[in-house]
C-alpha cells in the first residue's frame, strides 16, 4: 500500500489591506462574512474619513467583526522610509511596494501659496520606456494595488493638506487602469474622501484603449505627455507613439466634450534642438486646432548621462508665445524639487537615497 503524501500546511494567506476597497468591495466582505451590511459603510468611514491606523480603532464595529477582520485584513497603511526636503519645500518620500519590498517608489509633495499637490506614483518602474525618462530607463518592477496607491496619499503627514493629486509619478496609469479607477473612486465618492474630481489629474503617453475606458468612466481631469507633434520625431523618444499614435490619441479626445468642468492638458518637455523650434510650434497648432485645451511645457532636466539637453529660457518663451498668439493657451510650468531629483522625469525609486 501507498504510504500517504507528507502534508504540507499551505503558508498563511497574506492579510488583505482595506485601504483601496471600495464600498462595494467591503460590502462583499462584510457579506462573506456573514457581518451587517451597514459594517462595510462604517469601515469606509473609519478607513477614509477618520483615517485609522488600526482595525481595533474601529470602535463601533462589534468586538467580534473587529476580531475576525484582524484575522483576514490589515489597515494597510506603512509609512515612507525616507523623506527628501528641496530648497524650494519640495519633498519627496519614499515608500516600499507592500508585496515586494525590495521595490521602491516615490511620491512628490509640493507646497505652493494656496495648493498642496501630491504626485503619486502607480508603477515601480515602466513599461512605456520613453528614451528622456528616469523611471522608464530602469525598466517595469510592478504595478501598485489601490492600496499602493492611496498610502502614498493617507500616509504622509501633509495628508489631511492636500489640494490636489496629480497622478504623474512612476509608472502609466492607463497600464495599471484597474487600480488607478478604484483609487480615484476612493477619492471622490461621497463614502471614500468625497473630493471633486477637478482635484484629481490623471497623465498617460495616450494608451487609446486604457484612455478611452478612462474617459468614460471617470471625471477627473486628464494630462497627455506629447512632447513632439510629428509622429516620426515623437517615436524617437515615445516609443509607444507606434503602437498609440498622438494623431489618433487627439481623435478620441476630440469625440469628448472638454467645455465643461473636466480638462485636458498637453505635457511638453521640451529639449533643446529636438522639439523646441517655430516648425513644431505650429504643426502643435494644426495638431490641437479647435480642441478645448492647454499646453504646459516643461522645462527638461538634463543630467549627464542623457543625451538631451535643456532647451533655453528664450526658446521657451518663443514656443509659448507662438502658440498663445496662435489659439493655443499655454504656460511654462515652474520647476520643483530638481536639488533632490524630484522633478517630471527625475523619479527614479532608490533606496539608498
Ligand atoms: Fe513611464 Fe511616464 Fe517615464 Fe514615460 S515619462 S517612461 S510613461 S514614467
Amino acid at each position: 500500500m501507498d504510504s500517504p503524501m507528507p502534508h504540507t500546511p499551505s503558508a498563511p494567506a497574506a492579510p488583505q489591506p482595506l485601504l483601496g476597497m471600495t464600498l462595494d468591495q467591503l460590502q462583499h466582505l462584510c457579506a462573506a462574512e456573514g457581518m451587517p451590511r451597514f459594517t462595510a459603510k462604517q469601515i469606509a468611514d473609519w478607513l477614509y474619513n477618520k483615517q485609522v491606523d488600526t482595525i481595533d480603532a474601529m470602535t463601533n464595529l462589534s468586538l467580534k467583526a473587529r476580531r475576525r477582520l484582524n484575522e483576514i485584513c490589515c489597515v494597510g497603511k506603512s509609512g515612507p522610509v525616507n523623506c527628501q526636503v528641496s530648497a524650494d519645500g519640495t519633498k519627496k518620500y519614499l515608500f516600499q511596494k507592500s508585496d515586494d519590498p525590495q521595490q521602491y517608489i516615490e511620491a512628490v509633495f509640493i507646497p505652493d501659496a494656496d495648493r498642496a499637490t501630491l504626485c503619486v506614483s502607480c508603477q515601480a518602474g515602466c513599461r512605456m520606456g520613453c528614451r528622456f525618462c528616469v523611471t522608464g530607463q530602469q525598466g517595469f518592477h510592478g504595478s501598485l494595488s489601490a492600496a499602493d496607491i492611496l498610502n502614498q496619499i493617507f500616509s504622509i503627514p501633509e495628508s489631511r493638506r492636500l489640494t490636489n493629486i496629480v497622478f504623474m509619478g512612476m509608472g502609466e496609469p492607463m497600464d495599471n487602469l484597474d487600480h488607478v479607477l478604484r483609487a480615484t473612486e476612493v477619492l471622490t465618492a461621497p463614502w471614500g474622501l468625497g473630493w471633486s474630481p477637478k482635484r484629481i489629474t490623471v497623465s498617460t503617453v495616450g494608451i487609446i484603449p486604457g484612455l478611452q475606458r478612462f474617459l468614460d468612466q471617470s471625471q477627473c481631469h486628464v494630462a497627455v505627455s506629447l512632447h513632439n507633434p510629428f509622429a516620426a520625431e515623437r517615436e524617437q523618444i515615445m516609443p509607444m507613439q507606434r503602437a498609440y499614435p498622438i494623431a489618433d490619441v487627439v481623435a478620441l479626445l476630440r469625440q469628448y466634450d472638454w467645455s465643461g468642468q473636466r480638462r485636458i492638458s498637453f505635457e511638453y518637455t521640451m529639449f533643446r534642438g529636438l522639439n523646441d523650434d517655430t516648425r513644431h510650434a505650429a504643426e502643435l497648432v494644426r495638431l490641437l486646432k479647435g480642441l478645448y485645451c492647454r499646453v504646459n511645457l516643461i522645462r527638461f532636466h538634463s543630467s549627464p548621462d542623457t543625451p538631451f539637453r535643456t532647451s533655453t529660457p528664450q526658446a521657451m518663451e518663443r514656443f509659448r508665445d507662438y502658440l498663445n498668439a496662435h489659439g493655443l493657451t499655454c504656460t511654462i510650468r515652474a520647476s520643483r524639487g530638481e536639488d533632490i531629483m524630484a522633478a517630471c522625469g527625475l523619479l527614479a525609486g532608490h533606496a539608498a537615497e
